[in-house]
């Protein structure tokens, strides 16, 4: 099938794209990558009246540290941060699970943010690592955390004039390690399965901040608090993260799909869970 027709602007600027969406009407989208919503456009389950190209602003690329957090820019594409040096932790074990080369090429980390489908990988790895979303819209900038900007299934709390310029990961001060441990069927689909993990020690040794999140097993990336108030506090080790993982378990809500069960899915979740604890524990201890 064919898109069905519809105005493009190609904005030079932040202002200049933010003025095309407050002139434009409710289905007036920004494109990124495009990656999800050309197809999403084929297929007539999006139907835009006006597309705003992004990718001519500069300054809106890159991957870089700057003041405490790894910045990634708006236009910049899964494969920079795959390549980046900056990226550490969940971000850099996530970045080469992210479909596959041609994908990773076009499509960037804010846009796969902003579209918010609970199997994109990489608001999973948000939430683990305590990122925030950065908005700018006619009144200014405004720094959103990614816990409050997912509202639902392809649902974000942008305003409607409003659109992504960056996301910040803090980058810890201490001993830390992240992970990101995905199961998929074949190189390139979306995720059966993944669990986001994060932590940070303490000078005594103990968990002294944690971050959990589930790719692909509820109606969106899900955030596990329980589990993440469990592991604070405590010594980094098999029995602590084989607890988490049962809360983990227990708060995954994956569905019966052409990709297996829900009952092995959450299985998965529990195993999952305990390899990426274990695997950010590892990196934390040799960091
Ligand atoms: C075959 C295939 C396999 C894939 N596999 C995976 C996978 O394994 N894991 C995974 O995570 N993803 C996967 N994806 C999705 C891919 O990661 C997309 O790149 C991503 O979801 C969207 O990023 P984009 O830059 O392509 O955004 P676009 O498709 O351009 O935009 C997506 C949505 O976000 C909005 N948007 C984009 N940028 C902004 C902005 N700066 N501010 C406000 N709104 C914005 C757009 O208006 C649109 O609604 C796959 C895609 C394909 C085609």
């Amino acid at each position: 099938m064919l898109p069905s027709r519809f105005d493009y602007v190609a904005a030079h600027s932040i202002e200049e794209a933010l003025a095309a969406k407050a002139q434009g009407d409710e289905d007036t989208r920004f494109l990124a990558g495009g990656q999800s919503l050309l197809p999403m456009m084929k297929l007539r389950l999006a139907v835009p009246s006006k597309l705003i190209d992004i990718n001519r602003i500069d300054g809106l690329g890159g991957v870089e540290r700057r003041n405490g957090h790894l910045r990634i820019g708006a236009a910049a594409r899964h494969a920079d941060v795959a390549a980046s040096d900056a990226a550490f932790g969940a971000v850099a074990a996530a970045a080469p699970w992210i479909s596959d080369p041609l994908v990773r090429n076009l499509g960037t980390l804010c846009g796969s943010v902003a579209h918010c489908d609970p199997e994109g990988d990489w608001n999973s790895v948000l939430l683990a690592t305590g990122a925030d979303v950065v908005a700018r819209g006619p009144g200014g900038e405004r720094s959103i955390p990614i816990a409050e900007f997912v509202q639902d299934m392809f649902a974000n709390s942008l305003a409607s004039d409003e659109m992504v310029t960056e996301v910040r990961v803090p980058v810890p001060s201490g001993r830390s390690g992240g992970s990101y441990v995905k199961l998929e069927r074949k190189i390139g689909d979306y995720a059966t399965v993944a669990v986001a993990g994060h932590l940070e020690l303490g000078d005594d040794g103990r968990i002294a901040a944690a971050g959990l999140a589930l790719t692909s097993v509820a109606p969106i990336n899900l955030k596990v608090a329980e589990a993440e108030a469990l592991l604070v506090g405590n010594q980094p080790g098999p029995e602590l993260f084989a607890e988490a993982a049962e809360l983990a378990a227990a708060a995954a809500d994956p569905r019966d799909d052409v990709r297996g069960t829900a009952r092995w899915k959450r299985q998965v979740v529990r195993t999952f869970t305990g390899r990426a604890l274990a695997a950010a524990a590892d990196q934390a201890l040799k960091g």
